[in-house]
């Protein structure tokens, strides 16, 4: 097939803040150093902050090295954190901890819409010379001649038929080359997974563990709970997952009377039984939090995961012509529950090392390894070090794990065992059968306004995919669903499914199969994470497809 094929000296995979930062700075560095660069980023979102989920705190610290003027640039922030807040939740009670800790404390930072934040920064990125391609997903790592040095990236073919085949209005994607690709695809990105069965790039590491996170943005009536309280950045733990599965809630008010509000669950759990929306709904109407929340209307939904094993699970950096950033490559302080600075950071110092290797026309692994260089010697490396035995520890049953917590906060990290081991999420269930059952919120409580139900969530995070179009979650053994997975964890996707893609269904002979619903899906990749038998891929569809997020 013919292709187009387009030359840069350096791409970036993704439009989130990792790319983003590292684009600006890698501009900003061109001019200082007065050299021309061509630049191209390819997001696979209908523009760009589509796929970044609503609100989040912001700790301004990457933001200040990129500009120091960023509120005259016009730097969207919903509002200053004014108070943090920590709560433990019981079934029917909330309470206040004395202390919060220290890396939550985040009083005087900024509370942002993610979607908004991404999209200024790719308008600056754009007018400082940037070509940007919202729409034009990544589906292919392009390798040179030794099939190991990576070129550039293929994008998807847009206009293919269920089965594969090119329909009237077909598009061959193109081929993006590029001296130096920067990926940063966000937490398990489809093309991290091919290139780290490739090039190894995850061997002798810790796996990557992950949360996956249900969020809302709800607008409230006027008269609303932060006209009057204290701290406007809360966080809760403890109801509904208890002590035994890492997670929590965060409610953050931002502007114009709307608050972000999400719960996330950690995905190494046992329970087949545990259902990842009804979690997030067990919290959201919960006393205390429905008391926040009371009058609401829910805006905007979404899911997503993030990962959260920080130091030691951080893959090789820098491969011949290549470069990790972002989530994609553990780049989150998963105890400060924050990672847009840290992704921004690892994109800028990326965007250095990028620079000058195009300088030197010598784009090997060993001029590339300036990067992880550069963040062994940063304050990311400390930040991320700090918190590298912080998810192991949270995984940890029961009361027990704040023996390691505590004794992570008083030894910077270290505790009572480093490395602590963590176990790959996948790995993790237990058959179905006797496991207790979890209940789920009374359906009662669906109003379709203030609470809405999980195909309702979807529509709010306006989602969209051809329907004819060639299933992008790619469920390799349909058979093994119905003859080893319904029986042994009665189809735990259908649960862990926050956009409700999987269902069983029964043939006309009443056997059970596996239908499903590519089109709700959010993009989350909680499938790709969790399937017991790693049985599902989650590829990208087709380039403008999947959430519609815009923080409204
Ligand atoms: Fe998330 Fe997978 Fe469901 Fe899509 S199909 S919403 S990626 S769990």
């Amino acid at each position: 097939m013919e292709r187009e094929s387009i030359d840069f000296d350096v791409l970036f995979v993704g439009g989130g803040p990792a790319c983003l930062a590292g684009a600006v700075r890698l501009m900003q560095a061109a001019a200082e150093k007065n050299m021309e660069l061509e630049v191209a980023l390819i997001e696979k979102g209908a523009e760009i902050g589509s796929h970044a989920l609503s609100g989040a705190v912001l700790n301004p610290v990457a933001l200040e090295e990129l500009f120091a003027d960023y509120e005259a640039k016009g730097c969207p922030l919903e509002a200053t954190v004014r108070g943090d807040e920590f709560h433990f939740l019981t079934a029917n009670g909330a309470f206040k901890l004395p202390a919060t800790p220290k890396q939550m404390h985040n009083t005087g930072r900024y509370i942002v819409s993610l979607s908004k934040f991404t999209r200024w920064l790719g308008g600056l990125a754009e007018e400082m010379g940037v070509n940007i391609f919202p729409g034009f997903a990544g589906t292919e790592v392009l390798y040179g001649e030794d099939g190991r040095t990576i070129v550039g990236v293929r994008t998807g073919d847009k206009g293919l038929d269920k089965d594969g085949q090119p329909k009237g209005n077909f598009e061959p994607g193109i081929d993006l080359m590029a001296k130096v690709t920067i990926f940063g695809e966000g937490a398990r990105g489809s093309l991290f997974k091919q290139m780290d069965q490739k090039l190894g790039l995850s061997r002798d590491k810790l796996p990557q563990v992950y949360e996956t996170g249900v969020k809302e943005v709800i607008q409230l009536p006027e008269d609303n709970y932060f006209k009057t309280s204290k701290g406007n950045d809360i966080h809760t733990m403890g109801y509904p997952l208890g002590l035994n599965v890492p997670g929590g809630g965060f409610i953050y008010e931002m502007k114009d009377n709307q608050v972000a509000l999400g719960y996330l669950v950690g995905l190494g759990y046992d329970n087949p039984a545990l259902d990842i929306y009804e979690m997030f709904m067990k919290f959201k109407t919960h006393p205390f939090v429905a008391g926040i929340v009371k009058g609401g209307k829910v805006l905007e939904s979404g899911a997503r995961t993030v990962s959260t094993g920080s130091y030691y699970t951080i893959p090789q950096l820098a491969v011949d012509g290549g470069l990790m950033v972002g989530a994609m490559a553990a780049m989150h302080n998963a105890p400060a529950i924050k990672g847009i600075h840290t992704a921004m950071k690892s994109g800028m110092l990326a965007a250095e090392a990028a620079i000058t290797a195009v300088a030197k026309k010598d784009f090997s692994r060993a001029t590339l390894s300036a990067y992880p260089d550069a963040v062994a010697h940063s304050w990311l490396k400390a930040e991320l070090y700090e918190g590298r035995n912080f998810a192991a520890a949270l995984a940890k049953k029961g009361i027990g794990k704040f023996f390691h917590l505590a004794a992570q906060q008083v030894t910077k990290g270290r505790g009572l065992i480093d490395p602590l081991a963590l176990e790959e999420d996948y790995t993790t269930l237990k058959p179905r059968q006797g496991m207790p059952g979890i209940d789920g919120v009374d359906k009662a409580v669906y109003d379709g306004e203030l609470n809405v139900d999980k195909l309702t969530g979807v529509y709010l995070s306006k989602a969209l995919h051809r329907e004819d179009e060639p299933c992008h979650l790619v469920v390799h053994d349909l058979d093994l669903c119905v003859e080893k997975c319904y029986p042994t964890y009665q189809s735990p996707c259908t649960r862990f499914c926050p956009g409700q893609v999987y269902e069983i269904e029964k043939d006309e002979n009443d056997k059970p199969r596996l239908k499903v619903n590519a089109s709700n899906c959010l993009h989350c990749k909680t499938c790709d994470v969790k399937d017991p038998y790693e049985n599902i891929d989650w590829t990208c569809p087709e380039g403008g497809e999947g959430p519609g997020y815009a923080a409204v």
